[in-house]
């Protein structure tokens, strides 16, 4: 029987493969190790994943994480992943798990032990963090240069902006930063001056009665979290787009948030130390919204 903080993780069996035959995945003990010591997502981050948050037992916006697992392995060359196997891995590790209100399933996709051409797959989840403080109060923001232009998608593809790679070291270094500055959190910012992404989130404005996030072409990892916050915005009347965004615009900005999977709408309440206005019923009808998600 497993209680309320057991982890449930399955190990996949052919997870770059096609037509395998069921089960496709095996149940794991979550405390023992699944990969070798000498696979490539542990000696050099080589590897997607995704996060997915789980709300009373629905995976919410799955077909978009397996659609982006699918765009950040074919970004690094990887096989094409089995998304059924993926699918069916997602499912019953929520089967597996206990019930709990709020989740996440991460999806593990490495190259695996070098030369083998076998790549390795995992499914974990456990019980997500409480993100109450953050949804309502709101988090402190600053605005770090990434070092790249906005073109870098287009000039220099094999930095692979825009995948999920499993080389989140980065990442996490600029929410130390953050840190070690008094914040929560983190928006990158382009060396051409536009408004970019947090190290794991979107960001979204309020901007002239419209919600507006960076157009994913600069680089960014587009977001499930942001498309479904544009799809319930717009049944609620709002305009959405995707622009060129600078820190200007985010000053002006009537509420701005950062948004993603398992925290969900997180509003901005200050960015370098400089309070800025939050919408609390708006990011309210939106966190309501994203909860309520049916796919
Ligand atoms: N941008 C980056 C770099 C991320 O790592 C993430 C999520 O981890 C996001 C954006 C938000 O994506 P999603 O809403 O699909 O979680």
């Amino acid at each position: 029987m497993t209680d309320r903080t057991t982890p449930v993780l399955l190990v996949l069996r052919s997870p770059g493969g096609e037509g395998h035959v069921p089960p496709v995945y095996d149940v794991a003990d979550p405390h023992a190790p699944v990969a070798e010591a000498l696979d490539l997502g542990i000696t050099r981050g080589d590897g997607v994943f995704e996060t997915i948050t789980v709300v009373n037992g629905i995976p919410q916006a799955l077909d978009a994480h397996l659609d982006r697992l699918a765009r950040s392995a074919a970004m690094l060359d990887l096989p094409a992943p089995d998304l059924t196997a993926w699918r069916t891995s997602v499912f019953a590790a929520v089967d597996l798990h206990s019930e709990v209100p709020e989740a996440f399933v991460k999806l593990l996709y490495s190259r695996g032990v070098e030369g083998s051409g076998q790549p390795t797959g995992w499914v974990w989840m456990q019980p997500s963090a409480d993100f109450t403080r953050e949804r309502t109060e709101g988090i402190d923001v600053v605005l770090l240069d990434r070092g790249y232009p906005s073109t870098v998608a287009e000039t220099s593809p094999w930095l692979l902006q825009g995948a999920k790679t499993l080389s989140y070291a980065v990442n996490r270094a600029a929410l130390r930063e953050a840190q070690r500055r008094g914040a929560d959190d983190v928006l990158f910012v382009s060396s051409d001056g536009l408004l970019l992404e947090g190290p794991t989130s979107t960001v979204i404005l309020k901007l002239d009665g419209r919600l507006v996030t960076p157009n994913p072409n600069f680089g960014l990892l587009p977001g499930t979290t942001q498309e479904s916050v544009f799809e319930i915005a717009a049944h609620n009347g709002y305009k959405t787009a995707y622009e060129a965004l600078t820190p200007a615009d985010l000053r002006r900005a009537d509420a701005a948030w950062l948004v993603s999977s398992v925290r969900n709408a997180a509003p901005i309440r200050s960015v370098d130390g400089a309070p800025r206005a939050v919408d609390a019923a708006l990011t309210d009808s939106i966190n309501t919204g994203l909860a309520s998600r049916t796919t």
